[in-house]
């Protein structure tokens, strides 16, 4: 199996041969090809499944077909993995010129208020971070988010950031793909899965 046989635009598939990924692993032949075709994914699947890849590579897909700012947002529990999703962004994303802003705590916010200005396609954050910018940063909104990713959404539960996640649902347009991982199916993740996705197919490795 190649990226290109799941349906990947070619220059995404080079990217991902640049960058060592000789064939797609497990989650990634599953969930890509039904994320192309525009669904709404549930992707049960561990750190170092190749989860990251998985949602990564169907934003870019879109995002070279309709390159616009603010295009995607994904919400990680932790710094580290906040930077982790920007960098799989920046890495598969270089060869259409794809721009990323980090929102995460313990970094000047300044700082990232200047890169919102930049326009990014894509914004990475925690919760409470990207709360902050909304309500400080003049001019971001996330009003015209086309894919929102929530990663590691258990995680997010036990960092308590629900209260942060409902506010954001209720900004971003209703009109958009979700796709939410997580390690574990908890109620709580159950209970995100019906107020955030729209008929999802349901991946599980
Ligand atoms: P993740 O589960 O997304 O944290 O990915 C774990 C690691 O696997 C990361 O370092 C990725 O760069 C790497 N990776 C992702 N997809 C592939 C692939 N198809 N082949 C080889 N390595 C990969």
């Amino acid at each position: 199996v190649t990226f290109e046989s799941l349906g990947v635009h070619p220059q995404i598939a080079d990217a991902c041969t640049r960058l060592g990924f000789k064939e797609p692993k497990e989650i990634q032949r599953e969930v890509i090809p039904w994320a192309i075709k525009g669904r709404d994914i549930i992707g049960l699947a561990q750190t170092g499944s190749g989860k990251t890849a998985a949602f990564v590579i169907p934003v870019l897909q879109r995002l070279l077909d309709q390159p616009q700012a603010f295009f995607g947002l994904a919400l990680a529990p932790t710094r580290e993995l906040a930077f982790q999703i920007a960098e799989q962004f920046t890495a598969l994303g270089s060869i259409i010129g794809v721009r990323c802003s980090v929102l995460v705590g313990g970094i000047d916010a300044m700082t990232q208020s200047i890169s919102l200005a930049k326009k990014p396609h894509i914004v990475v954050g925690t919760p409470g971070r990207v709360i902050y910018h909304l309500e400080n940063t003049k001019g971001f909104n996330l009003r015209s988010i086309k894919y929102f990713i929530m990663d590691e959404a258990d995680r997010l539960f036990n960092q308590d950031f629900e209260e942060e996640i409902n506010k954001i649902l209720t900004v971003i347009p209703k009109d958009r793909n979700t796709f939410l991982f997580s390690a574990t199916m908890t109620s709580k993740v159950a209970k995100l899965q019906r107020a955030s996705l729209s008929n999802p197919v349901k991946v599980q490795v």
